[in-house]
């Protein structure tokens, strides 16, 4: 926590909404001064990668799985085109490109109609507009505009009923200003995979579970499924735990948190009239 405290992240104190008086702040906590982190990625994948390097983990980047080797119905090694890879356990933390899952023909629940983000980034002149974060939304879907560093805004625009945007389109609070490259798109379709984890495989973040940037937990998750896990493992003790209790509570823990966040996404589409 110390290394984040200590890097220029953006802070805010809560997210700038559209209501009958206007735009107004609408704090994280009115009786503390809470505050956000608004986390540039790259900054902040560095800071977790050192920490976990200086906890002795050995990172290889460039990897590219190319098939699995079983043995019986576990994951004996990972067949890489940097060699291959031995565990005893396997964790899958590769996002919503999910790649062991896929290798492991893993398939997912899906609890919405197909939706994607999509998102850019614009330059700003140092401008702080945006320092809290915006979420307009309107008939048709949601934007949010932030402030990530001191020159650049993200904007994210997800429209259900429109999944698609014209190209070289801005919100209008910052189509005055010039896009940081091209825009991109990412599929956040609700949902799960059908098997979080079993024999000796894991599914973390958004290999588990996927849900729009409305449920805004995703990162929270992440680090939280990781942490999940690795609390598990490090119980397993061959006298007195069972792997089958592990991944049963795993399972449940992992699928509780997704229905519980299904529920709240679902009426706040619902409230504000969008279909999903
Ligand atoms: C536009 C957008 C806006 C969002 N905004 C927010 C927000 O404001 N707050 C929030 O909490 N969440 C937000 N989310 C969701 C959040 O980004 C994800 O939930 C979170 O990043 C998931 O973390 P992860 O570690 O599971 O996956 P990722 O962050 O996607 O990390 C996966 C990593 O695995 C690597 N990788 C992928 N495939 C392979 C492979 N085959 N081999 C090796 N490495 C691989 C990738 O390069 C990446 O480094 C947003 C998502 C989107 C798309």
């Amino acid at each position: 926590m110390e290394e984040i405290r200590k890097y220029p992240f953006i802070r805010h104190k809560g997210i700038v909404r559209q209501s009958a008086e206007g735009l107004t702040l609408d704090p994280y906590n009115h009786d503390h001064n809470w505050e956000g982190y608004q986390f540039f990625r790259e900054a902040f994948d560095k800071i977790l990668l050192e920490r976990a390097i200086a906890y002795g983990a050995e990172f290889q980047s460039g990897v590219v799985l190319k098939s699995i080797e079983f043995d019986r119905n576990s994951i004996a090694s990972l067949s890489t085109n940097l060699g291959s890879f031995k565990a005893d356990f396997f964790v899958d933390a590769t996002g919503r490109s999910a790649s062991l899952a896929k290798k492991l023909g893993i398939g997912y629940l899906v609890k919405s109609k197909p939706l994607f983000v999509h998102y850019g980034y614009v330059q700003t002149g140092g401008s702080d507009l945006f320092d809290s974060p915006q979420m307009i939304w309107d008939e048709a879907g949601w934007t949010w505009i932030s402030q990530i560093t001191e020159n650049l805004i993200s904007w994210n625009r997800l429209s259900p009923c429109n999944p698609k945007i014209s190209k070289g389109w801005l919100p209008a609070q910052i189509a005055n200003l010039n896009s940081a490259g091209p825009p991109k798109a990412a599929d956040v379709t609700w949902r799960i995979a059908n098997k979080i984890s079993a024999e000796n495989y894991f599914l973390l973040g958004d290999a588990a579970f996927v849900l729009d940037p409305v449920s805004s937990k995703g990162v929270l998750k992440a680090i939280m499924s990781g942490m999940m896990c690795g609390h598990l493992l490090a119980q397993l003790n061959p006298r007195t735990s069972n792997i089958d209790d592990i991944h049963r509570y795993y399972n449940n823990w992992v699928n509780e948190w997704f229905l519980r966040d299904l529920q709240v996404l679902r009426s706040v589409y619902d409230g504000r009239g969008v279909g999903i």
